[in-house]
């Protein structure tokens, strides 16, 4: 339907004409996500802060076009994707780290602010900030926040929602909210924090966020360990959490994701290797040296051809280069990858692996694996041409037979990268129709119109 030229007037007033764009080749930038589809926004915007925020709402309730907030467009599920046209607004340049309290371990930041600077930011002063998303060196505070990111550290420190203390945020309607504290407790009312980390940005616009900090740990120790048998490699994951141990990381990939390494960020992985896990821990010196040697001992025992632990930063380096290139290297395989990131417990990942294998078999489709193991989270990529109508109709039974499982074995949809719009035929196979009811009520009490994010979730 597109903008009216009174509407665009008034946009480009409120951010200023240089942080206002309609050109086509802007709108391309800012209508496509990791999904790789394409949505055409009618303008992109960049403003300034919360007050701009907050009156390009209003606009959009009065003159009625859509607002889709946007951080570095790396969702893998379409959340940031304008697929009802109107405004793309864009949180870069909200990316100042406004305060790091070293004394009471938390630090404020605006939302466009880059994870992976924020990281390094806080590793300078001795305090680290956990979530470690796979895209942190593009993705934002902001995108992480809405999709709740998780990442390899999450099967020990958790997820993004675990360190978010309190918030700033613009609502639908254009009122500016506080939520949350900025201590280490707080109950005072419904945790509106809460609700609106993970919600994809339906709810609100953050313009604003409390995290929580903790102190760097002393010592990290990388371990590799490749296996000849996928299934002794799953069996391993679980032996290894009931040993006692909660390593940082545990992450694992399969054959196919590590060829495809190989060929894009070499790490020397044999061959013959049928899977391979990445394994961190940290803490004290005196007890990672003991877990890492405990993990090495389990590994033999399961059977592992070979164990690594870097020795030297370049070599630690290496592992989590190759680790953070599986995803984007898997276009080796085919045009086109859909990406589901299904979550099962521990125990059962030999259960969802095997499934898996033979759905592969049975169809005929490429399937590659790998993930955060540690917490169950499997990221499963399906390669296909979709332009071929069998194989992508394949592909989607195939989608249909795995979330069907997953849930069948107590799992869940998605562990980090939400619904978007890609899950959302399937959100009904596990959400229950009074509470995806209580989430359209939800939604409606913060959006009336509807003008924020629309056509997500449900
Ligand atoms: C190579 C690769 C690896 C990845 N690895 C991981 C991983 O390990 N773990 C993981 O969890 N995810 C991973 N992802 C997915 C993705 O990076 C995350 O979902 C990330 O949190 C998205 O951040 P973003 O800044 O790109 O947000 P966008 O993609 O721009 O937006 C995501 C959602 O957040 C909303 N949003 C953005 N900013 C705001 C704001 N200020 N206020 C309200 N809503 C907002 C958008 O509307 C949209 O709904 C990966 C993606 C890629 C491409």
């Amino acid at each position: 339907m597109g903008l009216r030229r009174s509407t665009i007037n008034k946009l480009s007033d409120i951010v200023g004409k240089s942080h206002f764009s309609s050109l086509k080749e802007d709108l391309l930038c800012y209508g496509y996500d990791a999904t790789g589809n394409l949505f055409m926004p009618d303008a992109v915007l960049f403003p300034a802060n919360a007050e701009e925020i907050s009156k390009i709402m209003v606009l959009a309730g009065s003159d009625g076009f859509p607002v889709v907030p946007r951080g570095a467009g790396t969702s893998m599920v379409g959340a940031s994707l304008p697929v009802e046209g109107g405004v793309v607004l864009s949180l870069v340049r909200l990316n100042r780290i406004i305060d790091i309290d070293a004394e009471n371990f938390t630090i404020t930041v605006e939302p466009g602010v880059v994870t992976g600077d924020l990281q390094r930011e806080v590793e300078e002063k001795g305090l680290f900030y956990p979530p470690d998303p796979s895209s942190s060196d593009i993705s934002t505070i902001g995108g992480n926040l809405a999709q709740c990111a998780g990442g390899p550290r999450a099967v020990k420190y958790g997820v993004t929602r675990d360190y978010v203390l309190g918030l700033e945020a613009v609502l639908p309607t254009g009122e500016v909210i506080q939520t949350g504290v900025k201590t280490k407790k707080g109950v005072v009312g419904y945790d509106l924090t809460r609700l609106i980390v993970g919600s994809e940005g339906t709810l609100a616009v953050i313009t604003k966020v409390v995290l929580r900090l903790l102190p760097l740990p002393e010592t990290v120790k990388t371990m590799t360990a490749v296996f000849t048998s996928m299934e002794r490699a799953a069996q391993t994951v679980s032996a290894i959490i009931r040993s006692g141990i909660v390593p940082r990381t545990l992450e694992f990939m399969d054959r196919a994701s590590i060829k495809c390494v190989e060929k894009h960020a070499p790490c020397g992985f044999p061959e013959n290797t049928d899977a391979a896990l990445i394994i961190e821990v940290d803490g004290g010196e005196e007890e990672t040296e003991k877990a890492v040697r405990r993990i090495e001992e389990l590994l033999f025992s399961f059977d592992a051809a070979r164990v690594e632990i870097a020795k030297t930063a370049a070599e630690v380096k290496a592992v989590w280069k190759a680790r953070k290139a599986i995803s984007s290297s898997l276009y080796y395989y085919g045009p086109d990858k859909i990406n589901e990131d299904i979550v099962v417990p521990r125990t059962k990942i030999p259960d969802m692996v095997a499934r898996l294998s033979r759905i592969s078999e049975e169809t005929g489709l490429m399937i590659v694996s790998f993930g955060h193991a540690g917490d169950g989270n499997i990221h499963v990529n399906i390669m296909l041409d979709k332009a071929n109508q069998k194989h992508h109709q394949t592909a989607l039974a195939a989608v249909d037979e795995i979330f069907d499982f997953t849930l069948s074995l107590g799992g869940t949809l998605s562990g980090e990268h939400g619904v978007g719009i890609t899950k959302k035929p399937y959100i009904t196979k596990e959400v229950g129709a009074v509470e995806i009811g209580l989430m359209k009520k939800i939604k409606k009490v913060f959006d009336p119109g509807n003008i924020l994010n629309p056509g997500k979730l449900f």
